[in-house]
Parts: structure tokens; C-alpha cells; sequence
């Protein structure tokens, strides 16, 4: 048994294949000529646009303004002068507005020396306002505005404030290298968060394969003797699913349909915690993000620091390109991210990874039917039945499926990785997720 702490239900052990990128320092990935920045890079509405066609635009421009309550201000990651608005797709499937940039002018801190800035006088209302202004999501994968998970409703407090700091998809290493080459200013940004939250207790969750990230960051929290703690966890996936690493952390269940603060917790990302530091100390927008470019087919993987709306080909490109066709593009990490089918995909603050995967890693097999051998039950965290659950949905049972709970399902993918007949157990889920969607707002009338 491990010493480790860890979730206590399903979860599985993929090959990590960390090794490619986990020594590689974030290297800059080259500028793009033409940017392209959807306007829906977030969870919730999407934002308003501030610009039109052949308009001039500076670099660190606000040019989508946050459109709702859940939404998060866009800025220009470059100079440049707006081509068109157009529509595209993102890799989930969703289509959305995006500016497309040509770059001209100058960049702003290119070759200048930062100017660091002293948040320590600044009022909680001040530091929460420069948040929102600049445009902070999770960068962990969910998206949601920092600024909203940061502003506590009335009679709520946080208990424990957990820094997400599993990176538990294989492939990707982004996360572990911001830790490493970035350790200090993660730290700050937690402690700017700090503030915010009033936390009894804060700890950052590392999966034990990063043990130097661990004794890195430990050793930097006692020299600036800090009120935070580092826990290593178990190495096993998905580790680091939001309701996954609460239990683990804190032995608390949020229950069914809930919110982390139900049992008060907030949860931040590492990579957030970064642009947190870089909003308040540099005063700088979320223009750029770091992404692990990986894979079998990539000719030299590497972690790269992109500006947002580059595209997927530019990155691959600064990695050499394919040592190989690659049978499936992915953004983000195997197990949760979605399949690309256009290389000029943009970059968003979302985009943890691009994995560019050779046949050899994909176990592409056509779908036979069910075995009825229960590894998907029991490789399930979240406790469900997913084959019911998929045979509900494939039948239009919506609201079997519901009462089986759909809704509960993370999405993590271990059930399909566990499968011996390859059902395409989680795509069934998030169909079916996407079908109820649209029945509860046509019942809506929207
Ligand atoms: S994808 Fe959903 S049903 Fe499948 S193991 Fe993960 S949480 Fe369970
Ligand atoms: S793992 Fe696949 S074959 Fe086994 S019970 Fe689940 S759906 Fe059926």
C-alpha cells in the first residue's frame, strides 16, 4: 500500500509518458504573424467584442469584454490590426466567435526589464478588480473565471484553499515545469489569493512523481516561511478531477450536484496561480500560457510558452514537426482532451497540452459488445455504472441515465481506457450530457 494519500475509489495506472518532457526547460515558442483569439475561451457567456475589422490594436488590449457574471475579459496577445471577425471551431465541438490579428507595431515588453509592483497595500476589492480585469480563467482545464471562484458568497467561508498541483493526464508536464522554474511566483500567487480566501488551511497537492517539484516548493515555503503546506499523493488517475483530490486531501465528499465550497473548499491551479502573480506583481493579462507539445509523432517534444491564438501547426512546427503521421491530434492530455481535425486550431488559456499520438499509442480497435466484465464499474471514481448509464443513453433513456448519474460523471475516461470491448464509453456520456443540455433549455424556452 502506498504512503501516499489518495481517493479512495475506482481510479487506474496509464503509462505516464512524462519522460519526454518533464526535463525539457519552457522554451519560448516563435511569434505568430496572425493570431487567432476566440472569444469564448472560458466556461460560461462568452465575451463581448470590443473591436472590428481593420481596427488597430495594441498588445495587452482588452478586446472582449467579460459578458456576464461567469465571464472573463479577452486582451490582444499581440500588436496588430483586426483582419475579421469569424467564426471557428473549438475542439470541443463548439463553434465561437474569434478575432483574427495580423501583427504589426510593437510589443510591449519585449527585451524590457519587468517592473515589479507591490500588491501587499492594495484593498481585497482592488486585488479581486485587477483579477477580473485581466482576464483569469482555471488553467487546469475547467476554465472558470478566477475572479467569481474567488468572491466567497455571503455566509460562506474557505476552509481549505488546494492548489491543484496533480498534472495526473499522461503526457503532460507543463504544470510540473511552471513548479519548478516558476516556484516562487507560483507562491506568491497563492499567497495574493490568500488574502482573498482567508483559508484555515492551504495545501498543494503533487502526485509523488514529482518529487523534486515537492522539495523544491517545500524548501521555498520554509526559507519565506509561509502558512502553506506541500502533500504528496498517490501516483493514480484521475488524481487530480476536482472532487478526486478534495477527497483525497481533506477525506471530505462534495456531494452530488454541489459546489467544492459546499464542504468548504476552493481549489485553484498551479498554472493560475502563476498568472494570478504575473496580473498582480507584472500587471500583465493572460496573453500567453505554457503547453506541452508531445506524443510519439512529435520529432522533439517540448514544453513551449505560447501566446494565445497561435495556432496548434506553429507549435508542432517549433518542435520540428512529425517524426511520423500521426494517427490523432489531441488538445489537451489522452484521457479528457478532444480530438483536433485542423491544425490551425488556436491556442486558448485552456490548451494544457497538443499530443500528436502514432498508432503504437492508440489503441484504435473497433467496438464489439459488451462483455459485462464490470472493469468499468470498478475503475469509475465517481462510484457510477457506466455501461448502464451508456445502454440508458443509447436507447434515449435520458432520464434513467440522469437518475444513473450522468450528470456526476467527470468525464476522466477511465472507463473507456479500462474496456476490453473499446466502447466508446465517455464520447456516449458527453452526447448524452450535450442532448439533456438542449432539452432542459428548449423547456426553458431558450
Ligand atoms: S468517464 Fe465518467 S463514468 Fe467513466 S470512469 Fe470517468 S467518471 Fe466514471
Ligand atoms: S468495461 Fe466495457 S465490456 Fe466491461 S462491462 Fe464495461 S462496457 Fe462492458
Amino acid at each position: 500500500m502506498s504512503r501516499f494519500k489518495t481517493f479512495p475509489k475506482g481510479g487506474i495506472h496509464p503509462t505516464d509518458y512524462k519522460e519526454a518532457t518533464c526535463n525539457k526547460e519552457v522554451q519560448n515558442a516563435s511569434l505568430t504573424s496572425t493570431a487567432i483569439i476566440p472569444l469564448s475561451q472560458h466556461i460560461g457567456a462568452p465575451s463581448e467584442c470590443l473591436v472590428q475589422k481593420g481596427d488597430l490594436v495594441e498588445e495587452e488590449q482588452i478586446i472582449g469584454k467579460s459578458g456576464g457574471f461567469v465571464s472573463a475579459n479577452i486582451h490582444s496577445p499581440v500588436p496588430g490590426e483586426v483582419l475579421e471577425i469569424k467564426k471557428i471551431f473549438l475542439p470541443n465541438g463548439m463553434a465561437v466567435d474569434a478575432v483574427v490579428i495580423e501583427v504589426k507595431g510593437e510589443f510591449k515588453r519585449l527585451g524590457k526589464d519587468a517592473d515589479l509592483r507591490d500588491w501587499s497595500g492594495m484593498s481585497n476589492e482592488e486585488i479581486s478588480a485587477k483579477i477580473a480585469e485581466m482576464g483569469i480563467v482555471g488553467q487546469g482545464g475547467a476554465t472558470f473565471p478566477t475572479h467569481v471562484k474567488l468572491s466567497l458568497p455571503k455566509g460562506k467561508s474557505c476552509e481549505t484553499f488546494i492548489i491543484n498541483a496533480v498534472e495526473c493526464e499522461p503526457y503532460l508536464t507543463s504544470d510540473h515545469r511552471i513548479m519548478l522554474e516558476k516556484g516562487s511566483e507560483v507562491l506568491e500567487g497563492i499567497q495574493i489569493m490568500q488574502r482573498l480566501l482567508s483559508p484555515l488551511k492551504t495545501v498543494i497537492g503533487i502526485e509523488a512523481n514529482k518529487m523534486d517539484a515537492v522539495e523544491l516548493l517545500q524548501s521555498l515555503i520554509t526559507e519565506k516561511g509561509l502558512d502553506i503546506e506541500v502533500m504528496p499523493l498517490e501516483v493514480k488517475y484521475p488524481q487530480g478531477a476536482e472532487k478526486n483530490l478534495i477527497k483525497a486531501i481533506t477525506g471530505r465528499e462534495v456531494p452530488s450536484g454541489k459546489l467544492p465550497l459546499e464542504v468548504g473548499v476552493i481549489n485553484a491551479n498551479v498554472g493560475t496561480c502563476l498568472s494570478v502573480y504575473e496580473a498582480l506583481v507584472l500587471d500583465k493579462p493572460v496573453i500567453e500560457r505554457v503547453v506541452t507539445v508531445s506524443g510519439g509523432a512529435i520529432k522533439n517534444p517540448s514544453n513551449l510558452k505560447a501566446r494565445i491564438g497561435t495556432s496548434f501547426r506553429s507549435l508542432i512546427d517549433d518542435c520540428g514537426g512529425f517524426s511520423e503521421e500521426p494517427v490523432k491530434i489531441i488538445a489537451g492530455g489522452p484521457m479528457m482532451g478532444f480530438a483536433v481535425y485542423d491544425l490551425d486550431t488556436p491556442v486558448t488559456k485552456g490548451t494544457s497540452g497538443i499530443l500528436a499520438l502514432t498508432s503504437k499509442e492508440i489503441k484504435a480497435a473497433k467496438p464489439t459488445p459488451c462483455l459485462s466484465c464490470g472493469r468499468c464499474v470498478s475503475s469509475c471514481p465517481m462510484g457510477l455504472n457506466p455501461t448502464k448509464i451508456f445502454k440508458y443513453i443509447d436507447f434515449n433513456m435520458t432520464e434513467e441515465a440522469l437518475e444513473a448519474g450522468l450528470m456526476d460523471c467527470v468525464e476522466c475516461g477511465s472507463c473507456s481506457y479500462m474496456c476490453p470491448a473499446h466502447i466508446p464509453l465517455v464520447q456516449g456520456f458527453r452526447g448524452g450530457k450535450k442532448i439533456i443540455r438542449k432539452k432542459s433549455m428548449k423547456k426553458a424556452g431558450q
